[in-house]
């Protein structure tokens, strides 16, 4: 059984060295607890956080300590859990090729519904996010135009797809023009940025959005939101999702910085976590299927094979190196 644990803290941009792989014994299922065989392990942003210490909405991992995250497995034993071997279940579990967990830290995902990746994707955790993140934070209606930093990425590229179904205008920006035709060819955006493209994203802004913007979705932050920031229209809805522009930075850079500019426009800016939201998740889940059953919500994985590839996978989206979620493979069912 191999686990990864965190070697080091991290300065600045993680790299190889930050991760360590032991080979350890398959972990045995205590009382109430069931054997999970990974299959899938999603990397996500939030978990550069969870190696810096101090103060953070997620806890610090110790040095040491086996890096954990969302995992699609298969139960090969129960002890006690309430699952049969064999059933497919999602939850937080170690980065390893086997975890135990109590049944009730799981939840069962029916391979019927979807492939079942897609538990830690558009139907998981990322989909969630861009769900409530849209209609109950950024609230874009018909007529207004939505902005998503983060386009092409698991939250963004669902994000701007349900802003089109309020009956929006969408622009995304991303980081190549592979992802540029993604979003507007694949996905419907009425326009994209590439970032990496231009120096001045305010003018590529207006040009793109020349009626201002009503609804901001942030995942990045930096120097793109203060463009957007410029633009907003009276009354906008900003909602701070995340800033992945900042997240390997050890200082946070001098502020305020375009905050005059919501005096003019008289916006909303707020932040949220997904987790907030957990008591409507399997509605929204069940929502979210649907649209993608229909069409009407696509959606892109980019899979790295292999538990050992898990910290050049993470490290990529610091790159940019995905296109919708990053998942790693670690088994087959
Ligand atoms: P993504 O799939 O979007 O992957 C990250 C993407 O960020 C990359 O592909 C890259 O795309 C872009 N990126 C990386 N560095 C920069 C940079 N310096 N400037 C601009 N873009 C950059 O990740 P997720 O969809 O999982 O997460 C998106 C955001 O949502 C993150 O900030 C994350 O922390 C946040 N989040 C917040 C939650 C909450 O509860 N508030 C819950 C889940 C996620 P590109 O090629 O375009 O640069």
């Amino acid at each position: 059984n191999r686990v990864y644990r965190l070697a080091k803290r991290p300065e600045g941009t993680p790299d190889r060295d930050t991760f360590e792989l032991s080979e350890e014994s398959v972990p045995d299922p205590g009382p109430g607890e069931a054997l999970v065989r990974t299959l899938y392990l999603s990397v996500d942003p939030y978990m550069r956080d969870r190696m810096r210490e101090g103060e953070s909405y997620a806890e610090p991992w110790g040095v040491g300590d086996p890096l954990q995250g969302g995992v699609v497995g298969e139960v090969v034993e129960s002890n006690g859990a309430g699952f049969e071997s064999g059933d497919v279940v999602t939850g937080n579990l170690q980065w390893a090729d086997y975890a135990t967990a109590l049944g009730p830290e799981l939840t069962p995902v029916d391979p019927d519904v979807a492939p079942v990746s897609t538990a830690l994707g558009v139907l998981g955790m990322p989909g969630l996010t861009a769900y409530f993140g849209t209609r109950e934070v950024a609230q874009p209606s018909a007529g207004d135009t939505f902005v998503v930093t983060g386009a092409a990425g698991a939250v963004g590229s669902v994000a701007g797809q349900l802003a089109k179904l309020q009956g929006a205008r969408v622009v995304g920006f991303t980081g190549s023009e592979e992802k540029v035709e993604f979003i507007e060819d694949e996905l419907g955006f009425d326009a994209a940025i590439n970032y990496k493209d231009t120096d001045d994203y305010r003018a590529a802004l207006q040009e793109a959005a020349p009626d201002g913007v009503d609804a901001y979705f942030d995942n990045v932050g930096g120097e793109i939101t203060d463009a957007v920031f410029t633009q907003l229209n009276v009354d906008a809805r900003v909602a701070v999702c995340g800033q992945i522009s900042q997240y390997n930075d050890e200082e946070t850079p001098v502020g305020p910085r375009k905050l005059g500019q919501l005096i003019q426009s008289r916006a909303t800016v707020r932040g949220f976590l997904i987790g907030d939201f957990e008591p409507r998740f399997e509605q929204a889940t069940e929502r979210l299927g649907q649209w993608v059953a229909t069409g009407d919500v696509e959606y892109r994985e980019t899979v790295t094979e292999g538990l050992e590839n898990a910290p050049d996978a993470f490290l990529g989206l610091f790159e940019g190196e995905n296109i919708g979620k990053q998942l790693v493979q670690v088994g087959e069912r």
